[in-house]
């Protein structure tokens, strides 16, 4: 049924309703957001574990993966024996200005080089300032967590089975 003024007592009935609820606004940067461990707010590279395969850049939607890298020779260790060559990263920067959080890079790593960090206080004034280079996305790796637990009764990693057999054959201690 309707009558005059009934839509303006519908508005006050959900003014009044929320007034008296709590306010679920947070006040940031007072109030920090709890954010799971697993957010996506910056990227961080284990520089060691880069073999500069080049499939983060390659793979990059936004082509915002710089990498620079050359060649070093490695002698060969036995006479006879050939040369090696290995790849040198001498440079690995992300524009976080472009980059769209796809996580694709992170994802494709063959190496476990790139990984999330849920920090996702690094405004700049300056754009220059979103492209991290390398020695700065090495510093975001102290904000990575931990990988969570393993489910239990899950296989224990690869890894770990590998290093215990390594150790009961040479009658080391188990780890
Ligand atoms: S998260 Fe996506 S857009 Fe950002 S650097 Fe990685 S692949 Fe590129
Ligand atoms: S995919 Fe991984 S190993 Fe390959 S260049 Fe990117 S960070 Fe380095």
């Amino acid at each position: 049924m309707s009558f005059p003024g009934k839509g303006l007592l519908k508005g006050l009935a959900v003014t009044m309703r929320t007034m008296t609820k709590r306010s679920v606004t947070a006040h940031y940067p007072d109030a920090l957001p709890e954010l799971p461990p697993r957010s996506r707010g910056v990227i961080a590279l284990i520089e060691e574990n880069c073999t500069v395969c080049m499939l983060c850049a390659r793979e990059c939607p936004a082509w915002c993966i710089y990498i620079d890298s050359h060649k070093d020779t490695i002698p060969a260790t036995t006479e006879g024996g050939r040369d090696k060559s290995r790849n040198v990263l001498d440079r690995f920067a992300i524009d976080f200005s472009i980059c769209m959080y796809c996580s694709i890079c992170v994802e494709v790593c063959p190496f476990d080089a790139l990984h999330w960090s849920p920090e996702f206080e690094y405004a700049e004034l300056d754009i220059r300032e979103l492209t991290h280079e390398k020695e700065r996305l090495r510093e975001w790796m102290w904000t990575v967590p931990a990988p969570a637990a393993l489910d239990e009764g899950a296989e224990p990693a690869k890894e770990i089975t590998t290093a215990q057999k390594a150790a009961e054959r040479q009658g080391r201690p188990t780890p």
